[in-house]
């Protein structure tokens, strides 16, 4: 299928699809199989960043690269949510696809620190038991968010980071690589052109965590959240973190609350964006709150924060969120982000402009 006739069909099925990327539930079934009505409701929703992602930016080629890239990360997870599989190992198959595609910035392909190496930061959540696991800092594991996982499942933590969190993994046995395994040339271009904007900034006297996001920094974190047939939300996010970050910066992709959450009784979020502001607005958290206190649709919640909340203030990003019900809703403040979800009510879906045909 070609990506116009994806796009057409996206289009249709999802008509909010195109109001600033918010998709919600619809009984339109594009795909899936044939008593997927009567079973309870499967699903994933990804993303692979939010930014100045524009058609006027875009090349065929590329947008056909992130299309199949972000299909094929779909297509890993609900697989095994299809075949009654859990939403852990559908969240952790489809994050892992989008760790090792070099287009996101996540794994290999992550961003640069202003020193020339990667810093990579995960998170997990499980809505069912609240357990979480996260990873910061790591710069020799080839899949921080299974590092993330034996944080969660195999440590008295929640939290590791740096030096700590590498020989975690040593002990736990997760592929090690060279820091140099996660250079791409597209980010190291990108490092030049924000090294050079820093030092405007420093000129100036402007500090960056306030800032406009300008392209320079432009981000691909990626994140999944999926509902299994047992109802069990999970959420997660994998990140190089932003471009020239410094002095070990953390971002809001680890933490717990502002770049991922999951709780069965309201939502799971993952979340893309300016890191400092979805920190400080303690934004997954906050949105499935707002559904879990104040009885909002998941569509409500996350419009309210990144729309009302973050725009204003100045945080640039978005979100992707399921329900225990497999809604989906998508919203971002950005011109793009790159976005999917395969349901068993909706069928897949591909966005990643803020206004789609
Ligand atoms: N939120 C990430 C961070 O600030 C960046 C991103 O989503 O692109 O580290």
């Amino acid at each position: 299928m070609t990506i116009q006739a994806r796009l057409s069909l996206v289009a249709a099925a999802l008509f909010s699809l195109a109001a600033c990327g918010e998709a919600t539930q619809s009984d339109t079934q594009t795909s899936g199989t044939a008593n997927a009505a009567e079973r309870a409701p499967i699903g994933i929703v990804i993303h692979g960043g939010a930014g100045t992602i524009t058609r006027e930016n875009m090349t065929p080629e590329r947008e056909a690269a992130f299309t199949a890239a972000l299909t094929a990360a779909l297509d890993a997870g609900y697989e095994i949510l299809d075949a009654g599989g859990d939403s852990m190992d559908a969240v952790i198959a489809a994050i892992q696809l989008m760790e090792e595609e070099p287009l996101f910035n996540a794994g290999r392909g992550a961003v640069y620190t202003y020193d020339g190496g990667h810093e990579l930061d995960a998170s997990l959540m499980h809505g069912g038991t609240l357990d979480a696991g996260a990873v910061s800092g790591v710069r020799t594991v080839r899949s921080p968010i299974a590092l993330a996982r034996e944080v969660m499942e195999n440590s008295r933590h929640v939290m590791l980071s740096a030096a700590g969190a590498e020989q975690f993994a040593v002990e736990q046995g997760l592929e090690l690589v060279d820091n140099s395994y996660f250079n791409t040339e597209h980010r190291f271009e990108q490092l030049q052109r924000a090294l050079e904007l820093l030092r405007e900034q420093d000129r100036t006297g402007d500090h960056i965590a306030n800032a406009d996001w300008d392209s320079a920094f432009d981000m691909g974190t990626v994140g999944a959240v999926a509902l299994d047939q047992q109802g069990n939300i999970v959420a997660g996010t994998s990140t190089g973190g932003m471009t020239a970050k410094r002095y070990n910066r953390i971002g809001d992709s680890p933490i717990i609350g502002a770049g991922t959450w999951a709780d069965n009784a309201s939502c799971g979020v993952s979340a893309t964006g300016h890191g400092e502001y979805f920190i400080r607005y303690n934004v997954s958290a906050q949105i499935c709150s707002r559904v879990k206190y104040l009885g909002e649709s998941i569509e409500a919640a996350g419009n309210y924060v990144i729309h009302e909340e973050l725009l204003p203030a100045g945080g640039t990003g978005g979100v992707i969120i399921m329900d225990a019900q497999g809604n989906v809703s998508m919203p971002f403040n950005t011109e793009g982000m790159y976005r999917g979800a395969r349901t068993s009510r909706l069928g897949t879906v591909i966005g990643i402009y803020s206004e789609e045909e």
